[in-house]
């Protein structure tokens, strides 16, 4: 019996064991699976708390379903009935320019007739199809937005998509590695707004083609994200071991023993996938390959902490007509943005409440992150009033505080992921799964779990097995 060991319970982690025993099934490989999870819960990031008819997510809120990775593993565990769509409302987003809010526009004409761009702003986008092409190397995001659409593009258009996103700096997040599909729509059609034509043109003569943007619909489930969590969690049973903190891998004759849980014990396993933040990861790694610890340990992150309020219906005066707003940077305000859960999802607030959930720090503020809750609410609560005109006490406050909460994929993060595979090619049956590496979506972590799992399952397949009894599904 092989044993593969994952380190990690969020989604990833979840995920990898998941499929792992799934394509072991399929290719009978007797495969017995460990998820260390140093928590006293599963899900990671990825967790909701419900109460008193409040459903409060503590960190993601959904995921799109114009791509169908997290929307086929809800399928394979049988919970796509759970699965709640955003209102129609959500589409409309707001973003603060000089403390107000302005729609942000989805289509040409109201994207004409926005306020949020100045005219000059708005012919310097137009201009867009003559920008100069990509440089030879890797680009911040800034550069990129400064070069194909100018600088008022960059401050209230694509700094705020970035917080929204990765609650990053545009002028140190790399343009390839946090955003691919920007990046290789440029390279391929040689700008953006020629790309989004052909795209249209061809989703439009090919039906059942999709969407040509990243759009999609905005999609969680009833009782929030922890539904899925709760599911797969289930689905695995005794795999899952809660409170048992990894601390470091060794290797041995037969593969490697993982040091966790307290006391300590070691957990003897074939193949390894490292399933936690690359931080824990350098830390377990250090005496096994110190060089890879470094690249791991050097990706940065940045701190985000969510202060969830809810108030009486009638304390707002703002319709919440939508799915929320976010602050640029320029702006100067404490806080990155609010979202009116109750407003996107309907069953995020009991009848005549309402829930927002206001993010706060990221890369360009990690001290306001790290503010006590009460700075933290003061700060909050300003920014409601000026905003939703909200002056009323909530009714209840949540904060959620994810210390180094999102990793950076800065200038530089390929080169990195390049030495990491490198790295790991000396350290067979060593896999790394984490939204640290390629994708920060809940999208990104199913898609990587899955690749993951079934390179551990090929790994520790006998090759004639599995060139026999692997099936094209
Ligand atoms: C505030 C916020 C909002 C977000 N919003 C969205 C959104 O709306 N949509 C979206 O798609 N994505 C969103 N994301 C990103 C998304 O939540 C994450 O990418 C995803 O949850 C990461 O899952 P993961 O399993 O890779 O990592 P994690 O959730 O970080 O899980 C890692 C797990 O490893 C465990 N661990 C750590 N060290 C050890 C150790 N030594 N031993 C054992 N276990 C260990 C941790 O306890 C944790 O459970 C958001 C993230 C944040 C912080």
């Amino acid at each position: 019996m092989e044993r593969l060991v994952v380190v990690g319970g969020g989604i990833s982690g979840l995920a990898v064991a998941h499929h792992a025993l799934d394509a072991a099934r399929r290719l009978g490989l007797p495969l017995a699976v460990t998820v260390l999870e140093a928590a006293g819960r599963p899900g990671g990031r990825m967790w909701t708390d419900r109460e008193d008819g409040f459903v409060v997510e503590h960190g993601p809120n959904g995921f799109l379903d114009s791509k169908p990775d997290a929307l086929e593993l809800a399928g394979r565990l049988n919970a796509s009935d759970r699965l709640l769509r955003a209102s129609p409302l959500a589409r409309k987003r707001f973003i603060c320019r000089r403390g107000r809010l302005r729609r942000l526009p989805e289509s040409p004409p109201t994207f004409l007739a926005s306020r949020l761009l100045s005219l000059r702003g708005k012919v310097r986008v137009l201009c867009e199809p003559f920008a100069p092409p990509p440089p030879d190397g890797d680009e911040t995001l800034a550069a990129f937005a400064r070069r194909r659409l100018g600088p008022e593009a960059l401050h209230f258009l694509i700094d705020p998509m970035v917080s929204g996103v990765f609650a990053g700096d545009p002028e140190r997040l790399s343009l390839r590695a946090a955003f691919p599909r920007i990046a290789e729509l440029e390279r391929e059609h040689g700008g953006l707004f020629k790309a989004l034509w052909r795209l249209r043109r061809t989703a439009r003569r090919t039906p059942g083609s999709g969407p040509a943007g990243p759009g999609g619909t905005l999609t969680s489930f009833r009782g929030g994200v922890r539904t899925l969590v709760e599911t797969l969690a289930a689905a695995l049973g005794d795999a899952v071991v809660l409170g048992a903190p990894a601390r470091r891998v060794e290797r041995t004759a037969s593969g490697y023993r993982v040091l966790a849980g307290t006391p300590e014990r070691a957990v003897p396993a074939s193949a390894v996938v490292l399933a936690c933040p690359a931080y824990e990861a350098a830390r377990m790694c250090e005496d096994l390959a110190p060089s890879l610890a470094e690249d791991l340990a050097a990706i940065p992150y940045a701190p985000v902490t969510v202060v969830a309020t809810a108030y009486a219906r009638a304390d707002v005066p703002h319709p919440l007509d939508g799915f929320g707003f976010l602050v640029p940077g320029r702006e100067g305000r404490p806080v990155l943005g609010t979202l009116w859960d109750s407003s996107v999802f309907g069953d995020r607030a009991p009848e005549g409440r309402v829930l927002l959930r206001t993010m706060v720090g990221g890369a360009r503020r990690p001290d306001l992150a790290a503010l006590p809750d009460r700075d933290l609410l003061e700060a909050v609560r300003a920014q409601l009033r000026d905003f939703l005109g909200v002056r009323a006490d909530p009714v209840r406050v949540w904060v959620y505080r994810h210390d180094r909460g999102i990793p950076q994929y800065e200038v530089g993060h390929g080169e990195r992921l390049a030495r990491i595979a490198d790295a790991l090619r000396d350290l067979p049956g060593l896999f790394l799964c984490h939204n640290a590496y390629r994708g920060i979506a809940l999208n990104d972590c199913a898609r990587e779990a899955r690749a993951t799992a079934e390179a551990a399952v090929r790994f520790l397949t006998p090759p004639a097995t599995f060139e026999d009894k692997e099936s094209p599904a």
